[in-house]
């Protein structure tokens, strides 16, 4: 039987990544009946809304999803889509791997990362009040009787939300993935010393629940150190389970230790939804050029192949994106090539079965 997907293209290059991703998944072999629908800038011109019900139905029906990347317009007004269908689906793990490709130089090597970022609380729940607005000046005034913050009256506000149960969620889910999945070893990121009540609580759960998998290693470690330790020793590191502002960071960090943005594939998981995308965003300097790098997208495609059981499908598909990059003849300009997102894809479809 045919596995029921959505398709959403998205903004920018979303549509030239999402083509090639089709190309790859459909020479797989697995039968996928593709539900096209829109979000976004598109969804915008065309069905009045960033985020149309129809799209966010059609995937609680078929409750798997792969996307391009959206755009979100800066300023007033809007939120990001992505923030939007995340919380709607509450698709509260993002699981992000950055290792190592063959033939694509970078200055470190062998670094095997997988990062697990809590996708709906923190400093991205949208909790939001506008400089100047009445409902700041409310909040700056229940603040000074609560306990006797001074804000600024030119001070825009976000708050930064983190439960227990948020939590535990995601640092069960990490430690389960390691398990699972072989990993060596879970480093929880955070900055509890200076934010006790939010952070705190994130390390508190990973102390609380590390203690059901006594056969995985963990630490935890202030997220500005680990940064400067990624930097200079990615290897250290394995599964990186952060709070969802320093996860979104921390994902680029690892996606420039590897090569850069068009690599690095990404899965929103909840209890009954998943949806996959690039970690990459829509990349407008170079939209509708056909030169973007697909191979984010297409390892996206890898890992929906794996969640819908098709796992031989899926290795098959790291494995021809290996073969292709190994080879060094087709790249994209960011790799330092001249292929376009076409050949890319072309080539890794072709590659799919072959063993040389
Ligand atoms: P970006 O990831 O779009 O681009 C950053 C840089 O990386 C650019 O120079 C771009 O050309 C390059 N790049 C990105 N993907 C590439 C690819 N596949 N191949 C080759 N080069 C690639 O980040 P940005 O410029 O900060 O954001 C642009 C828009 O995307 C914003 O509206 C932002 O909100 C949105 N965004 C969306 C998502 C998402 O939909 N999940 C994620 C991040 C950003």
């Amino acid at each position: 039987m045919a596995h029921r997907v959505v398709l959403i293209p998205g903004d920018g290059i979303g549509p030239e990544v999402a083509a090639a991703a089709r190309t790859v998944l459909d020479a797989t072999g697995v039968s996928i009946d593709w539900d096209e629908r829109t979000a976004g800038a598109a969804a915008l011109e065309t069905e009045g809304a960033l985020l149309p019900d129809d799209t966010i139905d059609a995937i609680r029906d078929s409750r798997v999803a792969i996307k391009g990347p959206i755009t979100t317009p800066v300023g007033e007004g809007f939120r990001s889509v992505n923030v939007a269908l995340r919380q709607g689906l509450d698709l509260f793990a993002a699981v992000r791997p950055a290792r190592t490709l063959p033939g694509v130089r970078t200055r470190h090597h062998g670094v095997d990362l997988v990062i697990v970022r809590e996708n709906t609380e923190d400093l991205y729940r949208g909790i939001e009040f506008a400089r100047g607005s009445s409902e700041a000046a409310a909040l700056r005034s229940e603040l000074r009787d609560l306990g006797g913050f001074e804000i600024p009256d030119d001070a825009g506000i976000t708050l930064k939300p983190i439960s227990v149960s948020g939590a535990r969620r995601i640092v069960r889910f990490a430690f389960e993935y390691a398990r699972a999945n072989h990993r060596r070893k879970v480093t929880v990121g955070h900055k509890a010393n200076v934010m006790r009540y939010s952070d705190g609580i994130f390390l508190a759960a990973a102390k609380e629940d590390a203690a059901a998998y006594p056969d995985v290693p963990w630490e935890d470690i202030h997220i500005d150190h680990l940064s400067a330790g990624l930097v200079r020793r990615p290897q250290d590191f394995d599964v990186l389970l952060l709070p969802n502002l320093y996860g979104d960071i921390l994902s680029d960090l690892c996606a420039g230790l590897v090569g850069g943005l068009g690599l690095i594939p990404g899965a929103n998981i909840g209890w009954e939804y998943a949806v996959f995308e690039p970690v990459h965003g829509s990349a407008p300097d170079i939209a509708g050029r056909g030169i973007a790098n697909p191979i984010a997208m297409i390892l996206s495609g890898a890992m929906m192949l794996r969640h819908l059981g098709e796992l031989d499908a899926a290795t098959e598909v790291e494995r021809a994106v290996d073969l292709v990059l190994g080879g060094g003849l087709v790249r994209t300009a960011d790799l330092g090539g001249d292929a376009t997102t076409a050949q890319m894809a072309d080539a890794i479809a072709g590659a799919l079965g072959s063993r040389t």
